[in-house]
């Protein structure tokens, strides 16, 4: 007897330290099993889901003007490294932000269809980003967003009141047209993810470096399970959240975070250490969450 109640007590110290409280759900999802992914000409669309992501991320990286997160090429100084990134400075709209006051409307589901796999991992020197292939999708109002690539944030670059969790995942997304949305997950230091486990195993440790995601061992890295199984969310316009920092992204941050252990947390942050943009003026915008 004296020992339930030692485990009881245990478990709830553990979730007063964490304020992880959001386990049952993403724990079954991050167990689930990993995603059929065959059923596409796997190495035809590789090659061009590489020439995809390589064009959008000349549009959404520009990894070529010298950035980062210290005093000089610090996010205070983004706008006056390059003329290209004078949104950074004068946007008007610009992310992340911190979430306080909502506005409580009736927003429509967004359906996740990840099927494809991610087919390399790159050490960008600012994040690690995880490349998909194409045939991954998000429909958000009717409009159909194609998933290209998701990457990581120590601390959350979001606050929600104030307050920043302790990782961010932020899966990238572009329409037909060009528009993009970006869904940020909000990560708890509380419990071992194991698609984590599996992405982190394949980190390349030189920055500027990439390395190839084989079909086999893509069957152990379910994306699906990064997002929480409730999802709800808020939704606001905002901006990507790095050089050129451009405008008219439909920013989807999950209510609901996934479970990341502190030895996680760890390994990103020894080789990345603070890669978040401190929270931008909100000018007036709404931002929107369901009832
Ligand atoms: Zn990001």
């Amino acid at each position: 007897m004296k020992i339930y109640i030692y485990v009881i007590l245990l478990v709830l110290f553990q979730l007063v330290i964490t304020g992880c409280t959001s386990i049952g759900n993403d724990k079954q999802s991050i167990d689930s099993i990993a995603e059929d992914h065959g059923r596409y000409d796997e190495s035809k669309a590789e090659r061009a889901s590489e020439k995809s992501v390589q064009k959008s991320n000349r549009a959404i990286d520009h990894t070529k003007t010298t950035w980062g997160y210290g005093d000089e090429i610090g996010p205070e100084n983004w706008g006056d490294l390059s003329p290209d990134f004078h949104l950074c400075k004068k946007g008007s709209r610009q992310s992340p932000v911190d979430i306080t006051e909502t506005q409580q409307v009736k927003l429509g589901k967004i359906q996740f269809k990840y099927n494809s796999r991610p087919y390399n991992i790159v050490n960008s020197g600012h994040t690690v980003q995880v490349n998909m292939l194409n045939g991954s999708s998000i429909k958000l109002d009717g409009k159909l967003y194609w998933l290209k690539q998701f990457h990581f944030h120590t601390p959350s670059e979001h606050l929600i009141d104030g307050k920043p969790a302790d990782m961010a995942v932020h899966f990238v997304h572009k329409a037909r047209d060009g528009k993009i949305a970006v869904v940020a997950v909000l990560m708890d230091g509380c419990f071992e993810n194991k698609t984590i486990r599996q992405l982190w195993k394949k980190i390349p440790r030189k920055p500027g470096s990439k390395k190839k995601i084989s079909k086999k061992s893509a069957k152990w890295i379910n994306v699906k399970s990064l997002i929480p199984s409730n999802r709800a969310y808020y939704q606001y316009m905002g901006s990507l959240t790095t050089p050129p920092c451009t405008e008219e992204v439909t920013w989807i941050v999950m209510r609901n975070s996934t479970p990341v252990s502190r030895d996680q947390l760890k390994v990103f942050s020894d080789l990345f250490g603070n890669n978040a943009r401190p929270v931008q003026n909100k000018n007036y915008r709404v931002i929107r969450t369901s009832k």
